[in-house]
């Protein structure tokens, strides 16, 4: 089945072409697609048409299975299915500068951090473009005329692991012709693929960076990411030089505070000398804890404050990320872990 939304106009139209149909209809079926309209609703396209596209493509290969809306602060977390049946999830978070939608690149990942649930079994697949779209898609369509205006690839997967279909993604959002959507809105993160961060930086998308830091060292790294044991710490933090250097937009780091493993004051004290002269911002995440992932634990309000105030009196701008919808479900990746679990228990016959 020909997955349309991975298509921008020109490359739908010569598939229509093929097809024997002249060149309006693509425009015709296009703005259908962005609507996040099946092909039966397709309303302006002639009925054998619409059959002829049922047969051969799929409209849009991610659906909203189910939806959590926080009563606290307006956040809804998705659970979506695709077509193949695996499920991925996402959260839209609802700011005063607009929606911000968090979407999912890949179905798990392969990087296997210590304290991740969307890692723990592994990376099934990659997503297609058009499932990346497809999210935005579905979730326009359900905000009733309210639309997502910015977008955080800090779902499952790891986008630099995927990097043609990202690029691919990033350019179709961007279209004129498309769904128009800024790319200045965008951020990007990742764990560090020192290669692909120099590639991202030729790209010319003026994406915002985030990386996964986690840590002031590699001694530390190395226990909660796999990756730093292929990328120094050095490398990864040139590559970032070079990104601010290449596009003129600083860098975010993302840093999980992990209690009783990189949130002491002198870690804090090496951060700060490492980051030195890097235009950058730190967002800090106290952990989120995954029962799965063992003795990882969040830090004390104590040990937040005290790192955060020891890094701002070495002039590091930074801020703790705001939790949201904490009523509705815990750490990413988790959502769908327990679904494929009831279900394997469902079927199972346990309830
Ligand atoms: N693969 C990309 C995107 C992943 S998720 C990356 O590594 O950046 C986005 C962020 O959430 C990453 O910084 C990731 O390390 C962090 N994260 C994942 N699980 C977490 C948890 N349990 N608690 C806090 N942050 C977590």
């Amino acid at each position: 089945m020909e997955q349309l939304l991975s298509m921008n106009l020109p490359e739908l139209t010569d598939w229509l072409k093929a097809l024997r149909y002249p060149a309006f209809r693509g425009k015709q079926l296009y703005e259908w697609l962005l609507k996040g309209v099946p092909f039966e609703g397709m309303t302006n396209l002639p009925k054998d048409f619409r059959a002829k596209l049922a047969r051969t493509a799929v409209a849009n290969p991610v659906r909203i299975r189910d939806a959590f809306v926080s009563r606290l602060d307006g956040t809804e977390k998705y659970l979506y299915e695709l077509d193949d049946g695996n499920l991925i999830e996402g959260v839209l978070m609802r700011y005063h500068h607009g929606n911000t939608l968090c979407l999912s690149t890949q179905v798990g990942c392969h990087m296997g951090c210590a304290f991740c649930a969307s890692t723990l079994e592994g990376c099934v697949r990659s997503l297609t473009p058009g499932e990346m779209l497809g999210q935005i898609v579905a979730v326009n369509a359900r905000l009733n005329g309210d639309r997502v205006d910015n977008v955080v690839l800090m779902g499952s997967g790891e986008p630099l692991d995927n990097y043609d279909n990202v690029m691919k993604f990033l350019r179709l959002m961007n279209d004129e012709k498309g769904l128009n959507m800024s790319l200045r809105g965008v951020s990007l993160s990742t764990c560090g693929l020192v290669p692909n961060m120099y590639r991202l930086a030729e790209e010319g998308l003026p994406v915002t960076l985030s990386l996964s830091l986690h840590a002031p060292n590699d001694e530390i790294r190395k226990k909660l990411m796999p990756v730093a044991k292929v990328y120094a710490m050095d490398d990864v933090l040139a590559a970032c030089r070079n990104y601010v250097e290449k596009t003129g937009r600083r860098v975010i780091f993302e840093y999980a505070m992990v209690g009783d493993v990189n949130c002491e004051p002198a870690h804090a004290d090496e951060l700060a000398h490492r980051l030195r002269g890097l235009q950058c911002h730190v967002n800090l995440i106290p952990l989120n804890e995954v029962k799965e992932r063992g003795a990882l634990k969040a830090p004390t309000q104590a040990q937040i404050d005290r790192f955060m105030k020891r890094l701002q009196e070495r002039h590091i701008s930074v801020t703790r990320r705001r939790e949201m919808g904490d009523d509705i479900q815990g750490a990413c990746g988790q959502l769908r872990r327990r679904t494929i679990m009831n279900e394997e228990l469902e079927s199972n016959g346990v309830k």
